[in-house]
């Protein structure tokens, strides 16, 4: 076990929803961890607004976040349940929709701000004295040292660790320190962001639909609006952010067929380029990636975030062990093992989505449309859609299992 405060078993690099998560997860191992991050998030007012970030939070998402005991925070703060899904598509008359009733389900997930997220798992830190938060730093250079890796800090100040963890995004610093190679996907779209209110209530249902320029989401918020997610290639993103909020809402409403009568009003709009990724590989000795710096996808399918937390839960439970060195390589191989095929089969996935919908030759749309009726139709592949947008298909984690899932 690691002495000095200098000294720490484990080092995170990054305190965003995926790395907060990681710490709070070993901490409750044992493990001394020292988290690292540069930008600590605006504490938290009920009478804040949204923020422009919020993420889809699937079920094993949920069951990680209880495990962790951060859910029941994350509720007393803002998250909004969706019971159902509608997905459609606009050249064609194919249409899919989910019911959390037919699956027997309470709800298909929640929507919930990326912030108030990573602010219950910062303050859940704090109970453990195990965990140090270096705030307000963030990593410059490494160099490997027989058993440790020592980890230079932007304050001048110098860490030890026998393991660490980058989650420090898709941009990950120490992916490029430990000379990691990272495969590169443009999308050539941005995504833009707002909340928006409607004339019709939404239902508590999230709403997607395909146009040929790419995918519009509209997420159910507490308060009865919702975020908006519009993913566009750049130069329509950029011709639609220039426009005033009365003509952005017109553009909206038309490009969402008003499905929600029109749109009245649209708060501060922001604008993500998306751009995706694979880290090859997720590890090596005494280094491991998780979250968005393992790997990151288009947002249309709103799993992200719902993936690194899988990462998350299985290598916690890889390092469940206080016996052995964390920073060995075969054990940081069967976490990449366990997490490699199950995110890339969900990127494929995802593509595959894109590539059926945003096909742009005429003779496909009727068959599309046929297409899409179909599987409406078929419950059976219905089920097993929504158990992979629920994250209860393939191999879970233990920490993502409900406690009457988990093996006894
Ligand atoms: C428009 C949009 C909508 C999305 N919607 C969804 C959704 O509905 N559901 C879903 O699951 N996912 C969604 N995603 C994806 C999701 O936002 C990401 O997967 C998620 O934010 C990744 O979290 P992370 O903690 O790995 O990385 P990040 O959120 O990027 O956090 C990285 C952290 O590392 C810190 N850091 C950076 N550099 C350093 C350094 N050198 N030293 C120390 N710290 C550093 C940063 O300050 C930051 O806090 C969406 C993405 C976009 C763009």
């Amino acid at each position: 076990m690691a002495s000095k405060l200098t000294e720490f078993d484990i080092a995170v690099v990054g305190g965003g929803m995926v790395g907060a998560a990681m710490a709070t997860a070993l901490a409750g191992t044992g493990w001394t961890v020292a988290v690292i991050e540069p930008r600590l998030p605006a504490d938290w007012h009920a009478e804040d607004d949204y923020d422009l970030r919020v993420s889809a939070i699937n079920r094993a998402s949920q069951n990680l976040l209880t495990r962790l005991g951060v859910w029941e925070d994350i509720l007393e703060m803002r998250a909004n349940p969706y019971r159902r899904m509608r997905v459609w598509d606009a050249r064609s008359t194919g249409e899919i929709s989910f019911d959390a009733m037919e699956l027997t389900e309470p709800d298909l997930g929640h929507i919930i701000e990326n912030r108030v997220i990573q602010l219950a798992l910062l303050k859940a830190l704090e109970a453990f004295e195990n965990v140090r938060l270096l705030a307000g730093v963030e990593l410059k250079g490494i160099e490997f040292r027989h058993g440790e890796v020592r980890l230079f800090l932007s304050n001048r100040t110098r860490i030890h660790a026998r393991l660490i963890i980058g989650a420090d995004g898709a941009r990950s610093r120490l992916r490029e320190l430990a000379n990691i190679h990272r495969s590169r996907r443009d999308y050539g779209q941005v995504a833009i962001v707002a909340a928006v209110t409607t004339k019709a209530p939404h239902e508590s249902t999230a709403w997607q639909r395909f146009l040929s320029t790419g995918p519009l989401a509209f997420l159910p918020l507490h308060d009865g609006r919702s975020s908006i997610v519009w993913s566009l290639p750049v130069r329509e993103a950029d011709r639609l952010m220039a426009l005033e909020d009365a003509d952005f809402c017109k553009e909206l409403g038309e490009a969402f067929e008003y499905r929600l009568g029109e749109v009245t009003k649209v708060g501060r709009r922001g604008a993500f380029p998306l751009i995706g990724g694979q880290s090859y590989p997720y590890v090596r000795s005494r280094v491991a990636l998780v979250g968005d710096a393992a790997h990151s996808i288009h947002p249309l399918a709103g799993q992200g975030v719902n993936l690194g937390f899988m990462d998350v839960a299985e290598l916690a439970d890889i390092l469940d062990d206080l016996r052995i060195d964390p920073g060995r390589l075969d054990l940081l191989r069967r976490y990449e093992r366990a997490r490699r095929g199950e995110n890339e089969a969900v990127m494929r996935l995802m593509e595959g989505f894109r590539g059926i919908f945003g096909t742009s030759l005429p003779l496909l749309s009727p068959l599309r449309g046929v297409g899409i009726r179909a599987v409406d139709r078929f419950s059976p592949l219905k089920r097993r859609i929504m158990a992979h947008a629920l994250g209860t298909a393939g191999h879970r984690p233990k920490l993502a299992l409900t406690p009457q899932d988990a093996p006894k």
